[in-house]
């Protein structure tokens, strides 16, 4: 396919910068990627993921950017090589709570009997969700922007300067990068670790309500391999796994699970959430060319990406004299 001009360079190639991408490919404009890593070496790439507002802040557009998300997410679901699977499982946990807000969206929802509960929980909601396996959707992501058209490079940059010099739209999606990248303070990592197993025969997911702990305990089945999870570490930034975290949620899944505690361990995972208060999607005021920032998703990157993506399409695209006379932007997508 002949590539067009590129009219937008995109910094960033894990799930924001991707999806953004291919939002705007997609409406016919001329989209170049750039990105310092390779996506394999992304936070997006360290996610569980599971569509779940986690960390993320407004939230009435956190609402309308997840909502739009998981219609996207059940639709790429019938396709098996998008890596976008619908899992049912429980929320659980050891005191009261309400039930999550965003809860009547997702199929089969309801508050489980006590005679459902695992020992020490008192609270426990069941529901199916999108899961999403990062390995195969970002190379889904991929194969579906290059096919519109869209090109990758591998470029580190300091200021988006580099890149305004050449076209007249860049949207900022470089997640923690940003923080760097446009002097953001604002944007803080919040350090996540899974470890990868072979599944010893689980079919369903589980998560537990841990509150503000840094210390999550919840799975996420794909088959073959489970990942067992987390932690949430404010403002730590090591990237590389520590055997004493992973044996530490190996514990506490093997508490209520245990047949992890004989299951192989066959990787582990590390990323920083770019947690930002808000997340970060708009126009930036300038002379010149022209910016728009997509950042700061904090633990929702995944469950927010469509939603913050078509956002971006319609600012980058959109005449701002048109944008309210549109009619409803399309829902679904398929690959
Ligand atoms: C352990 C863990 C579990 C998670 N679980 C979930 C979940 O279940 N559900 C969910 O929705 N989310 C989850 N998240 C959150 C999600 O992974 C992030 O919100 C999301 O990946 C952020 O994506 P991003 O594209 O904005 O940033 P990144 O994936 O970090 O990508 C940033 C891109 O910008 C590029 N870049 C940065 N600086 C520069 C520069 N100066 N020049 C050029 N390129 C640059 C990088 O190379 C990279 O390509 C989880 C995160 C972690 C760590």
């Amino acid at each position: 396919m002949k590539q067009p001009e590129a009219d937008i360079i995109v910094i960033g190639a894990g799930v924001s910068g991707l999806t953004t991408a291919i939002c705007l490919a997609e409406a016919g404009a001329g989209v170049t990627v750039w990105t310092a890593e390779p996506t394999t070496e992304t936070t997006s790439m360290a996610a569980g993921a599971m569509w779940g507002p986690y960390l993320v802040q407004p939230l009435d557009r956190v609402d309308a950017w997840s909502t739009h998300t998981l219609a996207v997410l059940r639709d790429l679901a019938n396709d098996v090589r998008t890596g976008v699977r619908l899992v049912s499982g429980i929320e659980a946990s050891r005191g009261a709570v309400e039930a999550p807000a965003w809860g009547g969206q997702l199929d089969g929802f309801r508050m489980c009997e006590p005679h459902e509960l695992p020992a020490n929980f008192s609270t426990e909601w069941r529901y199916t969700a999108p899961l999403v396996e990062m390995p195969i959707y970002l190379e889904y992501l991929r194969r579906r922007l290059t096919g519109s058209g869209g090109v990758i490079q591998r470029r580190r940059v300091s200021a988006l300067a580099e890149a305004t010099r050449e076209v007249g739209i860049v949207v900022n999606c470089a997640g923690m990068g940003a923080r760097d990248l446009v002097d953001d303070r604002k944007i803080v990592p919040v350090r996540g670790q899974l470890v990868v197993m072979k599944n010893p025969g689980l079919h369903e997911f589980f998560s537990e309500d841990t509150g503000a702990s840094p210390d999550l305990t919840h799975w996420y089945p794909y088959g073959d391999t489970v990942v067992l999870g987390g932690t949430a570490q404010p403002d730590v930034w090591n990237r590389g796994p520590d055997p004493a975290v992973a044996m530490a949620i190996i514990r506490r899944c093997a508490e209520i699970e245990p047949r992890f505690d004989d299951a192989e361990v066959l990787a582990h995972r590390v990323g920083l959430r770019p947690t930002r208060d808000p997340v970060r999607v708009e126009e930036e005021s300038t002379t010149g060319a022209r910016i728009i920032h997509n950042y700061g998703h904090g633990g929702a990157g995944v469950t927010l990406s469509w939603g913050c993506a078509a956002d971006v399409a319609e600012l980058a695209l959109v005449p701002r004299s048109q944008r309210a006379q549109r009619p409803p932007r399309r829902r679904g997508a398929r690959p």
